[in-house]
């Protein structure tokens, strides 16, 4: 049977063993190598995009039962959103982790399906009774809890290795477990609207496919808590905003010359205004948020204004209007003076996209603890929106542009 053949029967198959697999199958765009694609392996590849891509005489050696796992495989490798999820974690340690994750789930499902077999030299990685190695109780852990598992250092990781390559960006190379020198080979992260933009549609994908593999009464290797995790946000706001500052320094950023600024606070800053990072974050004093989360939504921008010091962060309090104005900027913040709680009214959050405009034009992102029940600006401006909601908050669809975090 040749590979399309052997491609065809394994999403029938998938429909019945996991309708979750299969729906999530049926949006990604699966093709053979063309010849063109400069980006060659043995195997197959997947990226966030929801593109595979193999090698026709790979799939054509391997059982019927063996394609079908290697397309939930790289199937669940998108649902999970593995790709994307990466960071800045160790390439090497995060592919095991992922690797482990989702043949878990695979060698979980009853039916006619199989994880490639081991080669000579190496093994795959392939749980047997949800453990690999010294790693137990997967089907029960995250693909995170797994790498942090997973020891640094090489020589004292288990011998075993993915039998397909996960590619992290656009323009990237596929990093391939195999990259000698342990760096993230060729790594590019996608740009965080770009990365916004993909988790949204994958994510509706993954609830309307949760709800059916529900129906079906099927939890293999702890699929379900997976997803759940995956719709749940995964990433914490603080994290977020960490990776995003981190990601927005210039690598090489020097101070040249300290600037009048710094001589009257003593701490060294940029020459120029321009070399600043600025951050927004609106506080919504209006609502359902205790007195006890604002002050420490507070006290962590504070914090990271003391952290970073060119980046600027400009605290504001709101709720159907502009209040009072922080700014934290090199300080060491031990306390937050005097922050004045004022107004507890309804919220509109077009005064402070208004404030934004004319006090901040060049601010780059703005962070906004809310509980959505609020009026949104028309859009988001130059600037990317993270909103930080509250448990109990609104729900995600009603936000209408930036991303959502919920505090759990
Ligand atoms: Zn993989």
């Amino acid at each position: 049977m040749d590979h399309t053949d052997k491609i065809v029967r394994a999403r029938i198959a998938m429909q019945k063993l996991c309708p979750f697999i299969y729906l999530i199958i049926t949006n990604m765009d699966i093709k053979p190598w063309d010849g063109r694609d400069p980006v060659r392996h043995e195997t197959a590849w997947v990226d966030a995009y929801g593109h595979m891509r193999y090698a026709p005489e790979w799939i054509a050696s391997l059982s019927q039962e063996e394609v079908t796992g290697v397309l939930a495989h790289e199937a669940l490798h998108i649902a999970l959103q593995h790709v994307s999820r990466a960071g800045t974690r160790d390439v090497e340690a995060w592919n095991a982790a992922v690797d482990a994750k989702v043949n878990d789930i695979i060698v979980s499902m009853s039916g006619r399906i199989q994880c490639p077999h081991d080669t000579k030299d190496m093994q795959y990685v392939v749980p047997q009774n949800h453990s690999w190695g010294p790693f137990s109780d997967i089907d029960k852990k995250s693909a995170e809890q797994l790498y942090d598992e997973i020891p640094k250092q090489k020589s004292k990781r288990p011998k075993a290795k993915g039998w397909d390559i996960h590619k992290f960006g656009d323009k990237s190379e596929p990093s391939d477990s195999k990259s000698s020198d342990g760096k993230p080979n060729g790594r590019q992260r996608m740009s965080q609207r770009e990365l916004e933009g993909l988790e949204r549609k994958w994510r509706e994908l993954i609830s309307q496919a949760a709800v059916l593999q529900r129906m079906k009464g099927d939890n293999p290797g702890g699929l379900l808590e997976a997803i759940d995790g995956i719709l749940q946000a995964s990433v914490g706001w603080r994290d977020l905003l960490y990776s995003y500052i981190t990601n927005e320094i210039p690598v090489d950023y020097t101070y040249r010359r300290p600037s009048k600024k710094s001589g009257a606070c003593g701490v060294y800053l940029p020459s120029t205004e321009s070399e600043l990072l600025r951050v927004v974050c609106a506080l919504d004093t209006s609502g359902s948020i205790s007195r006890e989360q604002l002050s420490q939504f507070a006290s962590e921008v504070a914090a990271i204004g003391a952290t970073f010091n060119n980046v600027e962060v400009t605290l504001i309090t709101c709720d159907a209007q502009v209040h009072d104005v922080y700014e934290y900027f090199g300080r060491e913040v031990t306390e937050l003076p005097g922050l004045k709680l004022r107004g507890r009214g309804g919220t509109d959050h077009r005064p402070v996209a208004e404030w934004i405009e004319h006090n901040r034009p060049d601010a780059c992102v703005v962070v906004a603890m809310t509980d959505g029940y609020t009026s949104f600006p028309e859009d988001s401006g130059p600037q990317d929106w993270i909103w930080v909601v509250v448990r109990d908050g609104a729900q995600e669809d009603v936000f209408p542009f930036g991303r959502v975090v919920r505090i759990t």
